[in-house]
């Protein structure tokens, strides 16, 4: 089990000869509903991770809890950072993996405002080294067959896709008799600090009626074999990278 934070200075001088790839997983804490755990962008993408630690030699970062939830802001038990403060984070995480020798950091991902700054500190932790992230924004990049298949709804926040994966992941952290479907719908980006209850009603943007435990392992199942390919391409040295 190569969890990062489980090692000793002297099996992590082992292990980090064994690997050339680091997960690192940022999450969030935010609202997602009347029936979803607050942590639901943290809980899915560490369910992957720990199966990358459980069937690779790669090692798993503890999981960044926070992350940047503005819109989600108002609502009781949300806790946001800044994006300034989040991208001090990312940067300095990245940095020191590559300075303990690591090639590739496979950044997996939970949470759409998380996105951008992973971006930017890759940018600025990658360079003038031979290091590289690769962002993996699990809940669009990952089992995108099995989605179209599944789903029948579009994806959105809290909807239908999340609630599906937590129920087959943390059924007993879902409360379905309380899951309600909204779908806020604007013209252009509208920002504004006074109207995020109207703009994203309880956290929800989706269905979340037709969520089924079958739909969501049919994902989960799908999204981790993905994962592990690119583990495995990783550790080749090589990167998710076709001709067309
Ligand atoms: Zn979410």
């Amino acid at each position: 089990m190569p969890q990062w934070s489980e090692q000793t200075l002297a099996s992590f001088e082992r292990k980090a000869k064994e690997t050339k790839v680091a997960v690192m997983v940022t999450g969030s804490i935010e609202a997602h509903g009347d029936h979803l755990p607050l942590g639901c962008d943290l809980i899915l993408p560490t369910f992957l991770a720990e199966r990358i630690a459980q069937k690779t030699k790669a090692l798993v970062l503890p999981p960044i809890p926070f992350g940047e939830s503005w819109p989600m802001d108002v609502f009781k038990g949300t806790v946001s950072l800044r994006a300034g403060t989040l991208l001090m984070v990312y940067h300095d995480v990245m940095k020191a993996v590559f300075r303990h020798g690591f090639r590739f950091i496979l950044a997996l991902n939970g949470h759409g405002l998380n996105t951008p700054l992973l971006r930017q500190a890759a940018e600025e932790a990658t360079e003038g080294t031979d290091g590289t992230v690769i962002i993996v924004d699990w809940w669009s990049d990952l089992a995108k067959s099995v989605r179209a298949q599944v789903l029948e709804s579009p994806e959105g926040h809290a909807g239908e896709d999340e609630t599906s994966e937590v129920l087959a992941v943390r059924p007993d952290l879902v409360d379905m008799k309380v899951a309600k479907g909204a779908r806020v719908r604007t013209a252009f980006r509208v920002v504004s600090a006074s109207h995020r209850e109207e703009l994203l009603p309880r956290g929800v943007y989706g269905e979340p009626e037709g969520a089924t435990a079958e739909k969501g392992k049919a994902i989960m199942k799908k999204a981790e074999e993905e994962l592990l390919l690119l583990v495995e391409q990783l550790e080749q040295g090589k990167l998710p990278i076709t001709e067309k």
